[in-house]
């Protein structure tokens, strides 16, 4: 069993964020970026002075200083969404039924600092990036994508270490979460098209996460063709749900 786990919505594997359980528990971290000043956010407003270092830089020390306040905002949204999302909800069930022992204690809000939503390691759990989260309906799609990885760990005994076993589970898991529903719109228009956008979503989604395994190391074109090995069948098989449901 490989340690790595999914970093999802990233081209990079998230491997470190879990491992910093430890250390966030242990000390309350010490602000050490620049002073947090008003000109600072003036100027990523405004994009005054702004050279791609010095944003790197800003964005660094905001979710640094702030953290606490994501942190606690991340972790409401994880509670209310354990309490009242039918699909997190539905999704917890379906864990417990195939003997997965997922409680908030294994739904961690951490600060990410590569471009991801949030993990899935089949030692630690899952990883919410209170850094990258934009809202709760986010959350709520990403706890969903990351309980199907969970489901899958489980009940399919999922190598991670095998690029196709990586690909079936984010194709499933973005299938299926919810991340990859069409807008309103294009459903009224015609299912064909709805089935288009799901479709392609779910593709380009599969292959951004497969191409940070360290054995496709970020070739796109490798990662491509390994979901379309065994997109078929993964795309179809929506268990436990009995279909695709929204
Ligand atoms: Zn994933």
């Amino acid at each position: 069993m490989s340690s790595n786990p999914t970093g999802d919505g990233a081209a990079t594997q998230g491997t470190a964020d879990l491992n910093h359980e430890t250390s966030v528990q242990d000390s309350k971290p010490v602000y050490k970026g620049k002073p947090m000043t008003w000109f600072r956010h003036l100027s990523y407003i405004t994009g005054y002075g702004m050279t791609p270092d010095v944003l790197d830089e800003y964005k660094r020390d905001v979710d640094d200083f702030y953290a606490d306040k994501m942190c606690k905002r991340c972790e409401d949204n994880r509670d209310w969404l354990l309490t009242y999302s039918p699909i997190v909800r539905f999704m917890m069930d379906q864990v417990r039924e195939v003997n997965g022992n997922l409680t908030t204690d294994s739904i961690k809000c951490m600060r990410c600092t590569k471009d991801q939503a949030g993990g899935f390691h089949p030692k630690y759990g899952i990883l919410l990036c209170q850094n990258k989260l934009r809202d709760r309906d986010h959350v709520e799609d990403t706890m969903a994508h990351e309980m199907v990885h969970a489901y899958d760990h489980m009940r399919f005994k999922v190598d991670w270490d095998n690029v196709k076993h990586l690909a079936c589970t984010e194709i499933r898991a973005s299938t299926l979460s919810g991340e990859c529903r069409p807008y309103q719109e294009w459903m009224v228009r015609g299912q064909w098209k709805f089935l288009r956008h799901m479709e392609s979503c779910v593709r380009r989604r599969a292959t951004l996460s497969v191409s940070g395994h360290p054995k496709v190391n970020g070739d796109m074109e490798m990662a491509g063709r390994i979901v379309d090995q065994v997109f078929d069948s993964c795309y179809k098989d929506t268990r436990p749900f009995r279909e695709v449901y929204r």
